[in-house]
């Protein structure tokens, strides 16, 4: 990108496909976007650019908003992987009660980072850190260099599982961060409070909501949670007041119609994870209720130490499983769906502009329309057989496409993913931060516990009786 004394830096791509994910989701052929700073200028074919503008040739991509994930415990990418077979039963053991203590400044700084340079990798501009690993005021500042580092758009979600949220909230090391936070806040780096509600009828969480509303800080919470967290929160913080357009409820899996009714009512909005509730057993995903009450919904990855963080992954993970209920629902009485109701169309935008609308960040992010921030994706692979034919722009970005066909990223005007290549990105740095974090963990847990927390043992299986199964099996057979 070229930038000269008295003139504003300037991109143009050329006669791709457009997803604008504008009200009326248009699809634009043969279009070109051209940024002016940090804004979408003009949409348009052939259109006239400044001089020194960028070309990205994008014919025969898909130009579409960059995606949004509102709901990433970002700190823990430094254990990709590990927890691949777990349930949500051994990660809160791991995490919650025995290893997550372990993890430094440090530590959160390089699970942050390489999060964060996954993130941008994958087209995913804008990601919400749920980071509730923030055990001191000097974790959250590593968390915050680490982002700020990386040239993505970042929400800080403020959190700390090693104390209850009404403690941490009110201390005064929160507040002075909370403050100087909100103080130095820019465009790139936003501010919530993220904490769970028990369903304790005390209500002892009512202090940390006090203290997000004194702040006018968004409260992000693990709700309807198997197990762990039910209506009871929900109904507990509303009576209290405490709900609002603002709202972001994780999971919503396992609740009542009660519940939803209280969020449809308030305005607050759902972040679907669905390929985390299907594995670690939140709940059922609940995009088919959500659907029926006009709740909105946003998507996103919950965690690297299961799940790899790009949202193609949960577009078409959340197609399946809301299409795979709506068939059982119907065989179980007898019925046959003919007609899929949740479309292709619909995932993408939650991906996209839903999550503008969670962030509040509606009017300006979320979409390819004139005047809002160039946050933007190139989809395009020329070396890849399944480029092409490009018949349904939503369905191929929903079910096709992968993060390897991230061709060029820009965030606030700014490419940062250029021809598959991360930009200006020091990749050898994040692994060296990620394996002292690993060796770190590694050792202080000793080798024994490394190797039982990864591999949590398989309950035995019982074998069902099989009825064709004989022991004179050649004497039944007939003609023998
Ligand atoms: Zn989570």
């Amino acid at each position: 990108m070229t930038q000269s004394p008295g003139s504003q830096r300037s991109a143009v791509f050329r006669g791709g496909t457009v997803l604008t994910v504008d009200a009326a989701h248009r699809v634009l052929p043969a279009t070109d976007v051209l940024v002016v700073g940090d804004r979408i200028a003009e949409i348009g074919p052939s259109l006239q650019v400044p001089e020194g503008a960028q070309e990205i040739d994008a014919s025969g991509g898909v130009v579409m908003p960059g995606m949004i994930d509102t709901h990433r415990h970002m700190w823990q990418t430094a254990m990709r992987g590990y927890g691949a077979d777990w349930t949500l039963t051994q990660y809160f053991v791991w995490y919650y009660l025995e290893s997550g203590k372990h993890f430094r400044p440090e530590d959160v700084h390089a699970g942050n980072l390489l999060a964060a340079l996954e993130a941008l990798d994958a087209g995913v501009t804008t990601c919400v850190d749920w980071s509730h690993g923030l055990q001191t005021v000097g974790h959250a500042e590593a968390a915050v260099d680490s982002l700020q580092s990386v040239p993505g758009r970042f929400v800080l979600a403020y959190g700390n599982i090693q104390q209850a949220p009404w403690e941490w909230a009110s201390s005064p090391d929160f507040r002075a961060f909370a403050r100087r936070r909100l103080d130095d806040a820019d465009d790139l780096l936003g501010f919530q409070m993220a904490f769970d509600v028990t369903g304790d009828p005390a209500f002892p969480e009512r202090g940390a909501y006090e203290v997000a509303r004194e702040l006018g800080v968004p409260v992000t919470t693990h709700a309807g949670v198997w197990g762990a967290t039910n209506d009871d929160g929900i109904r507990l913080a509303h009576e209290a007041g405490f709900l609002d357009e603002t709202s972001i409820f994780v999971h919503a899996a396992t609740l009542s119609a009660d519940s939803y009714h209280r969020i449809a009512a308030t305005g607050g909005s759902v972040s679907v994870s669905t390929e985390s509730e299907q594995s670690a057993g939140q709940g059922y995903p609940p995009t088919w209720a959500l659907r029926a009450h006009r709740i909105p919904v946003s998507l996103s990855m919950d965690t690297s130490v299961w799940w790899s963080g790009d949202l193609f992954s949960a577009m078409r993970a959340t197609l399946g499983a809301d299409r795979a209920r709506e068939h059982l629902q119907a065989h179980a009485e007898g019925e046959t769906v003919t007609h899929c109701a949740l479309r292709a169309e619909q995932v993408v935008e939650w991906a996209t502009r839903g999550g503008a609308r969670a962030l509040g960040r509606e009017s300006d992010l979320g979409s390819v329309e004139v005047g809002k921030k160039a946050d933007l994706v190139l989809i395009k692979n020329e070396n890849s057989p399944v480029s092409f034919p490009l018949l349904n722009p939503h369905g191929h970005v929903a079910f096709q496409a992968q993060r390897g066909d991230v061709h060029t990223v820009l965030v606030n005007g700014r490419v940062v993913k250029h021809e598959h290549r991360l930009l200006d990105v020091d990749l050898a740095a994040a692994r060296r931060e990620v394996d002292a974090t690993v060796e770190h963990l590694r050792s202080t847990l000793g080798v024994e516990a490394w190797e039982k927390g990864m591999s949590p043992k398989v309950p035995e299986t019982a074998l069902l009786e099989n009825p064709y199964t004989y022991s004179d099996y050649g004497g039944a057979m007939p003609g023998r």
